[in-house]
């Protein structure tokens, strides 16, 4: 089960403009059913075996791993997966920590942080929050401690209303509930249940989840919610977000579920970013590695 991107090879990750096209079919990226998804980036392979392991035990996260900067950089930039959060090794075969966190910040992403540091001295510890780290965890930890930071960075990470995810030609904000048209802030809003299916498709990327799995994740373990109600769920969301109501192009019915089509315009925003990653991404990698 424990995916480790680290063994897909780098070549494949220098073509990291092809990577939205190339990865979805990786078994590694498997957040198929909603559940929090998490990035590891930490190069020591027991401590990141360990940690994918643990933390996919009781079904609550899933997650991903990589053991280096340049692997972290070419994944977080492709789309899909969007990942809900980071544990983030402070040292990196190719790259300091801290300053990877920084160009992370520096070119958008949001989500919760942590860093695994190799000691809880001070100077780390300011550097790793200085850098724009929710918060850290000295090494050796505790799982237990770990996951309670996890998810109360999670839960005030949802509520800040920070989180965005781009949508066909939306900004989708969980917190708020709303699809923004980015041109003119023109809004719609979502009921709860609209949104929890959005935030599950999207999970998924461009790859269909089926219609148990999106009553599984927005209806729990409630009971008497058919696919019928699903389906009323959906054509109302259609509705709402599909340009032309008559036509589907972005919520397309597929593999005995639904998925989010992918739309150039949120790939054009994304190229925006991978450019300013270019420039970024040199300091990490020159930085001192531990
Ligand atoms: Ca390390």
């Amino acid at each position: 089960m424990a995916p480790v991107l680290r063994q897909e090879g780098r070549s494949a990750l220098r073509h990291a403009g092809l990577y939205d096209q190339t990865m979805p079919s990786s078994p590694a990226l498997r957040a198929m059913n909603g559940d929090t998804l998490v990035l590891v980036v930490e190069d020591d392979p027991v401590l990141s075996d360990l940690l994918v392991e643990q933390l996919a035990v009781d079904g609550e996260f899933s997650a991903n791993a990589v053991g280096s900067a340049t692997e972290a950089l070419a994944r977080l930039r492709g789309s899909p997966p969007y990942y809900d959060a980071l544990l983030l090794d402070i040292g990196l075969p190719d790259a300091d920590g801290c300053a990877l966190c920084q160009s992370l910040r520096e070119i958008g992403l949001r989500q919760p942080i942590i860093m695994l540091t190799g000691s809880d001295a001070e100077a780390d510890v300011v550097r790793a929050l200085d850098a724009g780290a929710n918060d850290y965890i000295a090494k050796p930890f505790r799982l237990a401690e770990l996951l309670a930071r996890l998810r109360a960075q999670l839960r005030s990470f949802e509520s800040s209303g920070d989180a965005w995810l781009s949508i066909g030609p939306y900004q989708f904000r969980p917190a708020s509930r709303a699809l923004v048209h980015p041109g003119d802030g023109r809004q719609i809003k979502l009921t709860e249940k609209e949104a929890a299916i959005l935030k599950c498709l999207h999970r998924a990327g461009t790859r269909p989840v089926s219609r148990q799995a999106l009553l599984d994740t927005v209806w729990g373990f409630q009971t008497g919610v058919s696919t019928h109600t699903l389906e009323t769920h959906i054509y109302r969301l259609r509705r709402k977000m599909e340009p032309n109501p008559n036509q589907t192009t972005l919520l397309i019915t597929e593999g005995g579920g639904y998925r989010l089509e992918s739309i150039p315009s949120g790939l054009a925003e994304r190229t925006e970013a991978v450019k300013k990653t270019e420039t970024l991404r040199m300091d990490p990698i020159e930085g001192a590695a531990r």
